[in-house]
């Protein structure tokens, strides 16, 4: 049985400011369904909830190094859906309100790539394949190779390392890297983590690990281009026949409108009506004009430039013009949370904008909304359109990423597709996109056929979960050929 270790720095239900913490909660259970044994290591935050909390047990405790201290870590261990999810506990690194944005995140997360090392032999678990998600996990592969290698216990271990979002990176000074991790200068040439002046926790993971995947099949395509590639094209150019592109899937029993215990009214692509029955439950909570026949935009986003808020900014007047309503639910920089706000403001009944992280709310707005809006300047994967489609939403999104991959868009002569689209990064572009999809709204007969094409995509972890169990079998394979 294949022995898999994701390292990470979110998994739901544990923690979540994204879609990382969506894949790292529902591809291990794919994966254990495969025949695996997948486990998960993340950072022991105090916003963990109460209810899981509880699940949580003391396992062991170790020593960590970190430059020249010497820091007591704890090792904690809880079950979840079948799945054995470790937590690196020290309180002074993340007993904290939030996951990330503090000046110390490069020494948590280098604390954090050391304990998960330091922590195997001690929780019994040699992985043959430590799998590492974005910056947070960056270093693992280069401590493995430059200080643990020759030690008996990782001397087969392969690693695999997942760009969710190339964009955040972890640069840091070179001083504050020799200092964190004893690496010496041979490691910090621009062949390995040099990067522009500093050294760079993704750069680590990238020249490091044995193989590299990314979240769908175009944004591998595109990051090897200048314009995507975040100062790192070259590098996955060289790396290319390393490099995957897997499309995430998500959990199907978690985003489920026939048993979603989230929503107003469970519904189902045969039989619809409950989904309007939402809406007007919806309506009613946000103080939003109740019609079944107003259609409702959604929009559930962090609130930054990549997920092309600035196009919403400059049509949003227009956008509230129509007769549309509009619900966003995000949080983010402070100047589009205001400028939602304040639309908010301007526009009584027609559109509601609640700035904070709620999952409840998430689900409800996705079930409610008939068009989901995700028109991002790039997108790794993206999750939101996904569950959309799941909930017979339609989206509305870029050609980018893994909006490419997911979102079909409406063929008026074929009469194909799960949604809308455009491809330019221009905001009357979008605004004539879901002016499109508003007309085609009316046609009620048309929309309800579109709505069950896209609840019969399937974008659960299928397909993919087998793509990463091929993958891991080819890496350790390569392990002992070496
Ligand atoms: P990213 O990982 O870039 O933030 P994704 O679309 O891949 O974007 O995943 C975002 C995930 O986070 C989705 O599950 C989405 O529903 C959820 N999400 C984003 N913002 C919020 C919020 N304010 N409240 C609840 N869930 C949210």
């Amino acid at each position: 049985m294949l022995k898999i270790l994701m390292a990470a720095s979110e998994a739901s239900p544990f923690a979540k400011t994204g879609g990382l913490a969506d894949v790292l909660g529902s591809l291990p259970i794919a994966l254990n369904n495969l025949g695996g044994d997948v486990r998960v290591i993340m950072p022991k935050y105090a916003t963990i909830p109460i209810s899981l909390k509880d699940s949580i047990k003391h396992c062991c405790y170790i020593y960590v190094k970190l430059g020249w201290r010497n820091i007591y870590c704890g090792i904690e261990q809880a079950e979840y859906k079948g799945v054995t999810y470790y937590f690196v506990d020290n309180e002074f690194f993340f007993h904290r309100d939030g996951l990330y944005g503090y000046g110390d995140d490069g020494e948590r997360f280098a604390f954090f790539c050391r304990a998960v090392l330091e922590a195997l032999p001690q929780i019994d678990f040699i992985p043959d394949v430590i799998h590492c998600h974005d910056w947070q996990a960056g270093m693992i592969p280069v401590l493995l190779e430059a200080q643990y290698r020759q030690l008996d216990a990782y001397k087969n271990i392969a690693t695999m390392f997942t760009i969710h979002n190339l964009r955040y990176q972890g640069v840091f000074g070179i001083a504050d890297f020799k200092d964190w991790f004893a690496l010496d200068n041979m490691h910090f040439s621009s062949y390995n983590l040099e990067f522009y002046g500093g050294a760079s926790f993704l750069k680590g993971g990238l020249v490091y690990s044995r193989l590299l995947t990314t979240v769908s099949p175009s944004y591998a395509e595109e990051i090897k281009t200048f314009n995507y590639g975040e100062r790192l094209h070259e590098l996955l150019k060289v790396r290319n026949k390393d490099l995957y592109g897997i499309l995430n899937g998500i959990d199907y029993k978690e985003f489920d409108s026939k048993s979603d215990h989230l929503i107003y009214q469970t519904f189902s692509k045969s039989n619809l009506s409950g989904k309007a029955a939402n809406k007007t439950a919806l309506q009613k909570d946000l103080n939003l004009t109740v019609g079944e026949d107003i259609p409702m935009i959604g929009l559930i986003s962090r609130l930054v430039d990549q997920k092309g808020l600035d196009l919403i900014a400059c049509v949003l007047d227009e956008i509230l013009n129509e007769n549309v309503q509009f619900v966003v639910l995000g949080t983010g920089d402070n100047k589009y949370e205001r400028l939602l706000k304040d639309a908010a403001f301007r526009y009584p009944g027609k559109m509601s904008a609640i700035i904070k992280f709620d999952n409840e709310l998430a689900h409800k707005i996705y079930a409610s909304s008939d068009l989901f809006l995700m028109p991002s300047l790039f997108e790794p994967c993206g999750l939101g359109q996904i569950i959309s489609l799941r909930y017979g939403t339609l989206p509305i999104v870029r050609e980018t990423g893994g909006l490419k991959d997911t979102v079909i868009s409406y063929n008026e002569e074929t009469g194909e597709g799960n949604g809308f689209s455009f491809a330019h990064y221009n905001a009357h572009d979008m605004l004539f996109t879901i002016k499109r999809a508003l007309s085609i709204y009316k046609r009620k007969t048309l929309y309800n056929k579109l709505r069950k094409a896209a609840m019969s995509c399937d974008y659960s972890w299928q397909n993919s979960a087998d793509k990463y169990m091929e993958l891991y079998h080819s890496v350790t394979s390569a392990m002992e050929e070496t």
